[in-house]
């Protein structure tokens, strides 16, 4: 479904990915896991343009784009058909529950009113927030508002949705909630690169882990492989240091 070959990119003299290859296959939920800056971010944000990288290739579908110079149309094609969960939810803090999910409907992919917000409803009654349909963010739980980012991304139905350390800006008891709406996600078959601290969730949802580290993806294997296994020597620090 996407590769990405030799993914470079650099901020000045600081060489944060360093070729990264990468393939997701349909139906896989890669979880990226690795040490702080090391640039998990950054790769994601690469895929969806956020960031455009200084040099590589991405296959997506039956598209392949040069990172380095995407058209406008290649640019607006990958945003169509991913989406972008974030860590601080970048929720829009002047619409509602509803009107949050609805918005990327009518707007991105040109339904009616009527039917983004029967769509947004059944998106909403799915995380178990229909009640709180007509809240603003600030009247939600930090929980809430990233089940309301998860319903939003999810509601474009996109080939890949990825994840930004989606649980790390929340309360540790709000945590289970949302880790329970992606592992729902990944069951029915959703394509998803997660990136996030969470070693339960990568152990127990993952087809594949990669371990990030100093720009560049070390290891990749399946969760046993990956944490009973470790061949990297910087992958057993790792995770000796997070046991
Ligand atoms: P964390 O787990 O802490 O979020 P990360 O692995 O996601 O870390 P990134 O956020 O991708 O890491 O950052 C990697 C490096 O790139 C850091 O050194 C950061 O300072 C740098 N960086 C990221 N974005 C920019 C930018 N827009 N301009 C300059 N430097 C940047």
């Amino acid at each position: 479904l996407l590769e990405l070959k030799q993914l470079k990119k650099q901020f000045k003299e600081n060489h944060v990915l360093k070729g990264i290859d990468l393939s997701v296959n349909k139906g896989e939920v890669i979880v990226i896991i690795g040490p702080s800056g090391s640039g998990k971010t950054t790769l994601l944000r690469n895929i969806n343009f956020l960031e455009t990288a200084d040099s590589g290739t991405m296959a997506f579908r039956d598209q392949q784009i040069d990172l380095s110079r995407p058209t406008k149309e290649q640019i607006l094609w990958v945003r169509r058909h991913t989406a972008m969960v974030f860590q601080n939810y970048n929720l829009f803090k002047n619409k509602t529950a509803l009107e949050n999910i609805s918005e990327g409907l009518v707007f991105g992919q040109g339904k009616s009113k009527l039917e983004a917000d029967e769509l947004a409803e059944k998106a909403l009654d799915q995380v178990g927030l229909l009640d709180k349909k007509g809240f603003y963010p600030s009247q939600l739980s930090g929980g809430q508002q990233q089940r309301i980012g998860i319903a939003r991304a999810t509601v474009l139905n996109p080939d890949i949705v990825l994840f930004d350390e989606p649980t790390s800006a929340l309360d540790p008891e709000l945590v289970g909630t949302v880790l329970h709406d992606m592992k729902q996600l990944a069951d029915q078959g959703q394509t998803m690169i997660v990136v996030t601290h969470q070693m339960s969730f990568a152990r127990n949802v993952a087809s594949r882990v990669a371990f990030f580290a100093d720009g560049e993806i070390l290891e990749t294997g399946r969760p046993d492989e990956i944490f009973d296994h470790p061949q990297h020597e910087r992958t057993q620090q790792f995770l000796s240091a997070i046991a």
